[in-house]
């Protein structure tokens, strides 16, 4: 990514020009290369020949749209990230050489100055402060006891301090003068947000009082630049795809307004042509602190109309699904739900990586509206380097006779029924909460299992509708283990890998699956899965309807345990297996990174 040189960040760190000598707090070569070795790297270069001239003029603005939606993410990650990152280009342009490339790289791979160790550990490669559970979106320090206890205090200030698209701080003299210089700069947002100016006036300077200001102001400039992109992106394929020009320009106008509705709707009720973008804050995964807070992305997508085609004549009868699962409070779901298989062309901020697919929009309300749409990324899912390291490590740990039970469909259409999965059972609380209000820092631990127990229990009925053959849905059965296996433990922030683990120990348990055999390795007793799966799935379901954060705790503190005789031999053995441990995807498409 190109950066304009800012003199101010240039003075904050000098740094020698040869690269023999790092300057304090940046790492060796003796510590990146390993995680580096670690790395996968796939290039993305999906044929393009499909789409017109105005789709690729759009898509001109759209990546430039995402290069800021990247450097925001970043911001909102760690506050030394853009400093850090540009004192580093600069030593590395200076003199390059392997230590500062491979800083470069760690980086990107890392999306920041903070990198995840072999260990699991959260550390700073860069001389920057240690990453923070609240990242850069709320004050340094805060502990969710505190926000706990100023809630309780003040509950009129949950809904903005709990806002998924606010950043809190604290009402330092400096804080409020700069809040308000800002809206004075854009006026437009000060229309636009009744009541925040006055707010922020009456704010007194005290370092104890906690106050939010919506995503629209406190990243106005960086906004208007990228809806200015967008707006470009939509000028470009006006003629030929209105619903696509509506709703970049909606996604334009709702980061103004800090309400996603607009953009929503028509992003997921239009029709678009060759290309698709999810771009804005959507995602929670980073907020380790209370996990309400979305951090931003953009995805760019290539549609293959082919293969969307099969997969939307392929699931019907999702409300039969619906009605199947374990639980007593089944709601309508729509028969006919956008879903598309796509080439990424670009990924970036919170999207950026081996994701496979996508489920949005999260918010409850927007979704019973206008319904979900699912992006699945096909030239993920269906990449053989990063399928063979998979079945690398499953094979480190799963009986012989098992082993060719993995294949690369079984694993496209695991994931397929996840991202339904998002859509189907519990989606708010008996009393009419949201999930991730009621179960804070555990929603999306619960979001997330819930998916993934959904997709293997419709496994059967799937078979029954002759969607699958006995051996597709093999597959997909093994495919359900193989996500369960632990590389390393998990840090508790880590919502997917805790709940792979407690489906794991859900299963050891419950005699779904077994370790047999020295070494010991695990078979897989089919007979009983559809029985444990649903029994497991009848919990979670029961707990997100009640909404009880106090019971969910408990529940994860039963399931989520690591024990090295069993876990830790297994990480082991998968991690002598030579597989890599992560994937630095580049795209053919940003040839300048
Ligand atoms: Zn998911």
């Amino acid at each position: 990514m190109r950066h304009s040189f800012s003199l101010g960040a240039l003075l904050l760190i000098s740094l020698p020009a040869t690269g023999a000598e790092l300057p304090e707090g940046y790492w060796t070569v003796e510590k990146t290369q390993p995680i580096l070795d670690a790395a996968l790297r796939v290039t993305l270069d999906p044929d393009l020949s499909h789409l017109t001239e105005g789709e690729l003029r759009a898509l001109d603005e759209l990546l430039a749209a995402g290069r800021i939606m990247h450097a925001l993410f970043e911001e909102q990650r760690h506050a030394g990230a853009a400093d850090a990152r540009l004192a580093l280009e600069t030593a590395h342009a200076r003199s390059t050489n392997t230590a500062t490339q491979n800083l470069v790289d760690l980086y990107y791979l890392s999306k920041g100055p903070i990198t995840t160790t072999l260990d699991n550990e959260r550390l700073p490669f860069l001389p920057v402060d240690a990453e923070d559970p609240g990242k850069n979106v709320y004050p340094v320090g805060l502990t969710r006891a505190e926000i706990d206890a100023y809630l309780a205090a003040h509950p009129h200030e949950a809904k903005s301090i709990l806002d998924e698209r606010s950043v809190v701080r604290r009402a330092t003299a400096n804080n409020i003068a700069a809040e308000l210089e800002q809206l004075a700069e854009f006026p437009e947002i000060d229309a636009l947000h009744s009541g925040l100016r006055q707010r922020l006036e009456m704010l007194r300077p005290n370092p104890n009082t906690l106050y939010a200001v919506p995503y629209a102001l406190a990243y106005a400039p960086q906004l208007r630049d990228a809806r200015t992109h967008l707006n470009l992106a939509a000028d470009a394929i006006a003629d030929e795809s209105p619903d696509f020009e509506a709703y970049l320009r909606n996604r334009g106008r709702d980061w103004l307004t800090g309400d996603y509705e607009a953009g929503d709707a028509s992003w997921v009720s239009g029709s678009f042509n060759g290309l698709n973008v999810q771009i804005g804050s959507y995602e929670t995964y980073d907020d380790a602190l209370y996990g309400v807070k979305a951090f931003y992305s953009a995805s760019i997508l290539a549609r293959d109309e082919q293969k969307s085609r099969a997969l939307a004549t392929a699931i019907s009868g999702l409300q039969a699904i619906e009605d199947s699962l374990p639980y007593d409070h089944q709601k309508r779901v729509r028969s006919q739900i956008p879903v598309g298989v796509y080439n990424v062309i670009a990924d970036f901020g919170q999207a950026r990586g081996a994701n496979t697919a996508t489920i949005l929009p999260n918010d409850a309300d927007h979704a019973r509206k206008y319904g979900r749409t699912i992006l699945v990324r096909n030239n993920i899912l269906t990449n053989p380097a990063i399928f063979a390291n998979r079945k690398r490590r499953y094979d480190a740990v799963v009986d012989a006779a098992f082993r060719d039970h993995l294949t690369l469909n079984g694993g496209f259409n695991r994931t397929l029924w996840h991202e339904i999965g998002h859509y189907l059972g519990v989606s708010v609380t008996a009393d009419g909460r949201s999930l991730d209000a009621a179960l804070a820092d555990f929603s999306d631990l619960f979001e997330e299992m819930k998916s993934d127990l959904v997709s293997l229990f419709a496994a059967p009925a799937l078979r029954d509708a002759g969607y699958y053959d006995a051996d597709a849905m093999r597959a997909h059965y093994a495919d359900g283990i193989r996500r369960t296996l632990q590389v390393v433990q998990p840090r508790p922030e880590q919502p997917y890998q805790n709940m792979q683990l407690m489906q794991f120990n859900f299963f050891i348990e419950h005699g779904l699956i077994e370790l047999r055999g020295q070494p010991a390795l695990l078979t897989i007793n089919y007979d009983r899965y559809h029985e444990v799966v649903g029994k497991l799935l009848r919990e979670v379901l029961q707990l997100l309807y009640a909404g009880d954060y106090d019971m969910v705790k408990l529940f994860v503190s039963r399931w989520n345990y690591w024990d090295e005789k069993l876990h830790g031999r297994l990480a082991e053995r998968m991690r002598e297996s030579a597989g890599y441990r992560s994937t630095l995807v580049r795209y053919r498409r940003l040839n300048d990174e």
